[in-house]
């Protein structure tokens, strides 16, 4: 069977999803028998290529991740809603229920973390939609994995059926577990 090639990336989440990714730890090593991981950002940061399969973490929360997402549905043969924040919106879309200019205002001027409280000029941040979205209301999605973080049994579930040319069925493996 030829090498399959994976991408992944994340939108509006906070990595974890991706570090439960990481946390497939030695059956990693099965994955890269199947596929070479040729876009990532534990790896690198160029633009995403044409790939097998997208895992896509996190949420459509800014023009740029609009621009990215339709650039990946279209060099991407299978896109995977990787996540909840991705499935659902999620602790990303939580911000839907206020204005943008409030949650930069309460990002930046009051955050105890943000020395400088001011909000940065609009160049130096992603320019944040009115709206959070899933990324199945801009795109078109193959397969999705629920959970914050989704465990590493249902990535790897699920990524070992793609690689093998099978549906993966989350009812299989006893339905989505979380990590
Ligand atoms: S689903 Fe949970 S772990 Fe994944 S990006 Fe969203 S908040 Fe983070």
């Amino acid at each position: 069977m030829k090498k399959k090639t994976i991408g992944t990336v994340w939108l509006a989440g906070c990595s974890g999803c991706h570090m439960s990714l990481l946390d497939i730890d030695e059956r990693m090593l099965e994955v890269l028998k199947l596929a070479d991981i040729v876009k990532s950002p534990i790896v690198d940061g160029k633009e995403f290529p044409e790939v097998d399969i997208a895992l896509v973490e996190g949420a459509v929360g800014s023009e740029e991740h609009l621009d990215e997402i339709l650039h990946i549905r279209a060099k991407a043969k299978i896109v995977v809603s990787f996540g909840d924040c991705a499935v659902s919106g999620n602790v990303s879309s939580m911000r839907n229920y206020l204005k943008t200019q409030e949650v930069l205002a309460r990002s930046y001027e009051e955050a105890e973390s943000n020395d400088s409280k001011q909000i940065p000029n609009a160049a130096e941040i992603l320019s944040l939609s009115h709206r959070v979205h899933p990324l199945h209301e801009v795109v078109d999605i193959d397969y999705y994995i629920p959970g914050c973080p989704p465990s590493a049994d249902t990535i790897f579930y699920v990524l070992n059926e793609l690689l093998n040319d099978r549906v993966p069925d989350l009812a299989v493996i006893g339905g989505p577990k979380h990590g």
